[in-house]
C-alpha cells in the first residue's frame, strides 16, 4: 500500500513537473554581449611578484562578458565577468557610473566580477607594491586599463540593448580540484597542499534559454585560485578554459565565470598547461553534469542591494618605523613603505581602516546571490550558504573591488600568508582587525534582509 501510495504522488509530480513545462513563459528578458580584452601588447602580468619581464605570448584570449537580466516588471541588473586579476574601485567606479548614466540602473544593480587569473595584465593599481616597475611599463598598464574600462562599459551597455524574452534555472553540481593551501607545520601556516583543510567545492550554474529552450547563457563559477600557470603567456588559466569548453560545447552559448571565495584554496595538482586545462575539463564537465540534471527555475522580483563597509587595520605605523622599512632586504616591504610614506605625505595619515564593497542580490524568493570585494576565503562562503540555504545561496569574491586578502577571525588567529605577507603587495600595512568578520557578516545579513523583502 505504502509503495502504491509512493508510485502515485511520483506521477502526480510527475504530471504537475509537465503541466507546469507546458503553462511557463519567458518571465524575463535576458541580453548576453563579450568581448576580447586581450592585451594588444607585450604588458607586465599581475599576481607573482617574482616576474622579471612582461608578457611573451598570448596563449588564450580574455574576455569580459555581460548577462542583462530584466524582469516582469522592468526591473534590470547586470553580471559582468572578466579574466583578470582583479577589479579596482576606482575602475568598478567608474564603469558603473557610465552605465548607470547612460541606463538609470543603479549602482546595486551591477555586479562585476573578476575569474583573478595570473597570467593576465596588471590591473589598475591591484596589487601597486608587488611591481617595482619602470615608467613605460605603467604606461602600458594605465593604457591598458583604460581601454578595459571602455570594453566593459560597452560590453554592459550591448548586453542591455538586447534583451530578448528568457528562461532561467539554477542548479549546484561539484568539482574536487580546489585544494586548501594552509598547511599547519610547525610555528606556521605554510602555503602548501592542505587535503583536509577547508575548502567550498561547490559549482553554481545559471542556465539561460529562449523560450523554446534553446540554451543562451551559462553563468558558473568555482572558488579556486585561478593559479594553475605561472608563465609568461597571457591565458585565462582553468577558469578561462572551463569557459572555451563550453562554448565549444555549446556553439552559440556564452559562458561566464566568476570566482567564488577560494582565496585560500589553489588548484591541484598544479603547475603547467595541461594541469590548466584538466581542471578546466573537470569544470566543464560539472557544468555540463548541471545542465544535463534536474534545474530549479528561477522566477520572481529582481531585488539589488549595493554598499561599502570599512575594514578595521591594526595601528598605522610610524614615520619612522617606515624609514626603517625602506632599509628593509625584502624589496616589496621597501616598496610598501615607500607607498606608505607618500600617502603620509600626500594626507598627513596613513588609514587605519579600508572600505570593501558588499553587494546582494535577490531574484524572486529563492535565488540569493552574495557578492564580496576582496580576495575572501573560503570560510564565509560556507557560513553564507549555511545561513541563507546552501541550495539557494551563491557567494562570489572579488567582486567590484579587490582591496586585499579577507580572512575570518579563525585565520586571523592562525596567521599565514592570507592574513600577513598578502597585504605588504596590496599596500596595507595591516593585518585587520578581527572586527573584519562580524561587520561583513552583519552587513550581508542586512542586505539580504532588504532584497528578501517581500519574496
Ligand atoms: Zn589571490
Amino acid at each position: 500500500m505504502e509503495h502504491r501510495l509512493r508510485t502515485i504522488s511520483v506521477v502526480v509530480s510527475a504530471m504537475a513537473i509537465s503541466c507546469t513545462a507546458q503553462i511557463v513563459h519567458a518571465q524575463y528578458r535576458v541580453g548576453v554581449a563579450s568581448t576580447v580584452i586581450t592585451p594588444q601588447m607585450s604588458i607586465w602580468m599581475s599576481g607573482y611578484g617574482s616576474r622579471d619581464k612582461p608578457s611573451q605570448s598570448v596563449v588564450q584570449d580574455l574576455y569580459t562578458k555581460a548577462l542583462a537580466i530584466e524582469d516582469a516588471d522592468g526591473n534590470r541588473a547586470v553580471f559582468l565577468t572578466s579574466d583578470i586579476i582583479g577589479l579596482t574601485a576606482i575602475l568598478s567606479d567608474s564603469v558603473a557610473a557610465r552605465v548607470s548614466e547612460k541606463t538609470g540602473l543603479p549602482r546595486s544593480a551591477i555586479l562585476m566580477t573578476a575569474s583573478h587569473t595570473h597570467t593576465g595584465p596588471v590591473v589598475g593599481e591591484n596589487l601597486r607594491t608587488m611591481y617595482d616597475l619602470p615608467r613605460e611599463e605603467w604606461e602600458n598598464i594605465r593604457s591598458y586599463t583604460h581601454d578595459l574600462e571602455d570594453k566593459m562599459v560597452s560590453v554592459i551597455l550591448s548586453a542591455l540593448e538586447n534583451l530578448e524574452p528568457a528562461r532561467l534555472e539554477r542548479g549546484n553540481g561539484t568539482a574536487g580540484f580546489a585544494m586548501n593551501r594552509r598547511l599547519f607545520v610547525p610555528a606556521q601556516v605554510a602555503m602548501r597542499d592542505n587535503p583536509i583543510g577547508t575548502v567550498d567545492h561547490d559549482v553554481p550554474v545559471l542556465k539561460v534559454t529562449d523560450p523554446q529552450g534553446k540554451r543562451k547563457a551559462i553563468l558558473f563559477g568555482y572558488a579556486c585560485h585561478n593559479t594553475t600557470l605561472s608563465d609568461y603567456g597571457i591565458c585565462g588559466d582553468y577558469a578561462g578554459y572551463a569557459q572555451e569548453y563550453l562554448q565549444e560545447q555549446h556553439p552559440g552559448v556564452t559562458a561566464l565565470f566568476f570566482a567564488g571565495c577560494g582565496a585560500d584554496a589553489n588548484p591541484s595538482p598544479r603547475t603547467g598547461l595541461e594541469y590548466a586545462q584538466q581542471h578546466g575539463r573537470e569544470l566543464s564537465q560539472a557544468v555540463e553534469t548541471v545542465l544535463n540534471g534536474p534545474m530549479t527555475p528561477v522566477d520572481g522580483t529582481i531585488r539589488t542591494a549595493f554598499s561599502n563597509v570599512n575594514l578595521p587595520l591594526t595601528a598605522a605605523p610610524t614615520r619612522e618605523e617606515l624609514q626603517k622599512q625602506l632599509e628593509d632586504k625584502n624589496r616589496f616591504i621597501r616598496n610598501r613603505a615607500k607607498y606608505l610614506l607618500e600617502t603620509l605625505e600626500q594626507n598627513g595619515s596613513i588609514p587605519e581602516q579600508h572600505p570593501c564593497p558588499v553587494q546582494v542580490w535577490g531574484i524572486g524568493k529563492d535565488f540569493l546571490i552574495v557578492a564580496l570585494g576582496g580576495e575572501v576565503v573560503s570560510d564565509y562562503s560556507l557560513l553564507f550558504k549555511y545561513q541563507f540555504g546552501k541550495d539557494r545561496t551563491w557567494v562570489a569574491g572579488y567582486a567590484n573591488d579587490t582591496p586585499a586578502y579577507i580572512p575570518t577571525i579563525r585565520l586571523l588567529r592562525e596567521g599565514g600568508y592570507e592574513v600577513e605577507d598578502s597585504m605588504i603587495y596590496y599596500g596595507l600595512h595591516g593585518p585587520w582587525k578581527p572586527e573584519i568578520e562580524p561587520i561583513l557578516t552583519e552587513e550581508v545579513n542586512r542586505l539580504a534582509k532588504e532584497v528578501q523583502q517581500g519574496g
